[in-house]
């Protein structure tokens, strides 16, 4: 690859387009004749608010994102969304978790610090390796909210269809799958989305959240920077944001526009995940792990028949050139992370590498 740039396989941070990263190249020293970088410039100044402002424009035609939902960059990693949800929107005190893997159970474990938190359906059972069946879950009628992690990374699972959440707002963490597909924003109350796994270099999240959602009457313990309203209230400029960030999500968010939207970014997920996908179908040494219908486009979580075998494929596959293909400490065994930025030719190497792998050993 061009720059002697490798197959990057990271579940996040991740790949970016090159073309992006080349457009950010040649700006990096003086932004249209600014006289200074991004990284230089006030937050406050006409030549950001414009970066700021496209890249508003640019998501919401991206993703169709009503008018009546505010699009927030607020500061911090996923981790962070998982203490500012329970406290923005826990009114009644009490919310309902899918648990589906690690990052469900997170939010769900951060969530308990501010109120009650109801499990209606888990995939505990079988190491969360699907999506369960949440057509009809049980929601008590004081729950503020239903929350799912909509793709988790880990495990490498992802929901086939959403829940009926019975009215309820239904909160979605997408970090992991953050523009990989048309996404109908009218059925969520809020979505959020760590950007570092697919859009841009980390340390803040894109927050799209239903006007009726932000409130003015929060307890007094939640820090003025930790309710939505705050930054809902100030363009996402209450502070000096990641200006960074923004910048970069702004320049990825034009690049999927310029490269047919959504829907073609789908078509060419899809067709990338079947190319990993069909090889480990029909492989006697690889296995999936993931369920048939919860699989997900985005990390592809497979194994060999065992940890020692696991442990010599990934160092094979380094010295190979492809970087990352560790799972998670948590979960063992492989895992591709094969983000919208993932061209189809390095998941057609790896492919070719594993199939070869398996023959030779
Ligand atoms: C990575 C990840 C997070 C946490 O993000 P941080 O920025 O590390 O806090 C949360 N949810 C999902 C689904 C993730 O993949």
């Amino acid at each position: 690859m061009k720059y002697g740039r490798v197959y990057n396989f990271s579940a996040g941070p991740a790949m970016m387009p090159e073309e992006v990263l080349e457009d950010i190249a040649a700006e990096v020293l003086n932004y249209r004749g600014s006289g200074m970088s991004v990284m230089e410039m006030s937050h406050r100044s006409q030549v950001f608010q414009e970066i700021l402002d496209t890249a508003e424009a640019d998501l919401r035609k991206l993703m169709g994102i009503p008018e009546n939902y505010k699009v927030l960059f607020v500061q911090g990693g996923g981790t962070v969304q998982f203490a500012m949800v329970p406290m923005n929107l826990m009114k009644n005190g009490a919310a309902c978790y899918i648990e589906t893997g690690v990052w469900s159970k997170k939010a769900l474990a951060e969530a308990k610090r501010y109120g009650e938190v109801l499990v209606p359906a888990s995939s505990a059972d079988r190491q969360f390796s699907y999506i369960p069946d949440c057509s009809s879950l049980e929601i008590p009628e004081n729950a503020d909210y239903v929350y799912l992690c909509e793709n988790e990374t880990i495990n490498g699972i992802t929901w086939p269809a959403l829940p009926d959440t019975k009215g309820k707002p239904l909160v979605s963490d997408q970090s992991s799958m953050f523009l990989s597909r048309p996404c109908d924003v009218n059925h969520y109350g809020l979505i959020w989305a760590g950007v570092q796994k697919n859009v841009g270099p980390a340390g803040m999240s894109v927050v799209i959240i239903r006007e009726d959602l932000l409130r003015d009457d929060l307890p007094q313990f939640v820090p003025t920077y930790m309710c939505y309203k705050t930054h809902a209230d100030n363009g996402s400029l209450y502070n000096t944001p990641n200006s960074w960030a923004i910048y970069c999500c702004g320049k990825v968010f034009r690049y999927l526009l310029d490269n047919g939207g959504l829907k073609a970014q789908a078509k060419r997920n899809e067709e990338k995940a079947a190319v990993l996908y069909d090889f480990l179908d029909g492989s006697s040494f690889f296995r999936a792990t993931a369920e048939k219908d919860s699989r997900s486009l985005m990390n592809v979580r497979f194994v060999t028949p065992s940890m020692e075998e696991d442990a010599a494929v990934i160092a094979a596959a380094k010295a190979a050139g492809f970087e990352n293909l560790k799972g998670h400490k948590s979960a063992g065994g492989l895992r591709a992370s094969i983000y919208n930025a993932m061209p189809k030719a390095g998941v057609e190497a790896l492919t070719d590498f594993l199939r070869k792998y398996e023959k030779q050993r």
